[in-house]
């Protein structure tokens, strides 16, 4: 069996070793005599399960005791409308900062319920930069900051954690989380999909400080209600059973390449083979402003667009696949997330010398 080099954006590659764990415990999790996805979410088996995932979880990242770490569904997507919902208190209005598309998305689905203003705004260069510090025109009386610390489809990451001087921050983090060390004690609250790199679809992860539970508006659906999911230890309802037992295996495994440390060193170093293949040659260009390159995604064009299709057929062809850019952005985009091998950016960097010289 050849496991191809899945340069996806999500869902996205997971470490092998996670996936021969799964299957080993496929039909017999622990001499339970059944798989993780035939267990009732209440009984002990899967309650081990889900707080030995969690506890895993808080040990990686360095989770403070005063932030609850809630499992729930609906993707990063939902946490756009429950944000606002659960966060807006007696205030008026939220700072968003808009860097790209899934900022924009956010904005549009907080606008329902809150007055939303925009803190900073790179739309002017096409999403291909962050703004500064000084750049942000935040509002004391806001009731949360919101951004994107890594812009999936635009590739650019912010370099720095923005200051709110008390004001609770508010990051999507799908895809960026775990990728190296986080002081989440300046954030109010952290979420992220889990399907960049956390573990499969249907599992969405929020990080949240105690003091910012209980402030639901009365129209918040009891669903979004984050201090109800909390009092429930995020079974409410049932969990997405199946897809928070992987992303344990993950934690785990994140664990055993020497946690965010030894992570982050290794994604540091894929990222600069990347780039630097990048900028040796004007056969390709990244779009983005240096300090906003993204250790994630690596959004990078052809100058000659018309080689784009042999490009991908070639990558295909060795087994490096999905490496099309997103519609809005052209040209190729590589997601090298935490589960994406070194052998993989190597060989995606091997190939792209060679199509350059080929092509030349
Ligand atoms: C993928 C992604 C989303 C959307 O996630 P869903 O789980 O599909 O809702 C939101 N924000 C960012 C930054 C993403 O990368």
């Amino acid at each position: 069996m050849a496991r191809k080099f899945n340069f996806s954006a999500g869902p996205a590659m997971l470490p092998t070793p996670v996936i021969e764990r799964a299957l080993h415990e496929m039909l017999d999790w622990n001499g339970s005599g059944m798989s993780v996805m035939e267990m009732s979410h209440r009984g002990k088996e899967y309650m081990s399960i889900a707080a030995k995932a969690e506890a895993d979880l808080r040990e990686v990242l360095s989770i403070p005791d005063n932030y609850k770490v809630l499992f729930l569904q609906g993707g990063a997507s939902s946490q756009f409308a429950a944000i606002p919902l659960n966060l807006m208190g007696d205030k008026k209005s939220a700072d968003y900062i808009n860097t790209g598309m899934w900022s924009k998305k956010a904005i549009a689905e907080a606008k329902r319920y809150i007055t939303v203003n925009i803190a900073a705004d790179t739309s002017g260069n096409g999403f291909t930069s962050v703004p500064t510090q000084a750049e942000l025109k935040l509002d004391p009386n806001a009731a949360y900051v919101h951004y994107t610390p890594n812009e999936t489809i635009g590739g650019v990451e912010f370099d720095y954690i923005p200051e709110t001087n008390g004001v609770p921050l508010v990051a999507d983090m799908s895809s960026t989380i775990l990728s190296r060390p986080l002081d989440v004690s300046k954030f109010g609250m952290i979420y992220a999909g889990a399907q960049k790199n956390i573990g499969p679809a249907g599992l969405t992860i929020v990080i949240i400080r105690d003091d910012l539970l209980g402030k639901a508006s009365a129209i918040c659906p009891t669903m979004f209600n984050y201090a109800t999911q909390a009092e429930n230890d995020s079974m409410y309802n049932t969990p997405a059973t199946y897809s928070w037992y992987v992303a344990g295996l993950v934690f785990e495994w994140l664990k055993e390449q020497g946690g965010l440390e030894g992570m982050g060193k290794i994604n540091k170093r894929k990222a600069d083979k990347l780039y630097a293949a990048i900028d040796a040659t004007d056969f390709y260009a990244s779009p983005v402003a240096i300090n906003g390159r993204s250790w994630m995604n690596v959004p990078f064009t052809l100058a000659d667009a018309e080689l784009d299709a042999a490009f991908l057929k070639g990558a295909a062809e060795k087994g490096l696949v999905s490496l099309k850019g997103h519609r809005s952005v052209g040209g190729m985009r590589a997601s090298i997330y935490n589960a994406m091998p070194e052998a993989g950016v190597d060989a995606l960097v091997a190939y792209m010398q060679e199509f350059a010289s080929n092509n030349a």
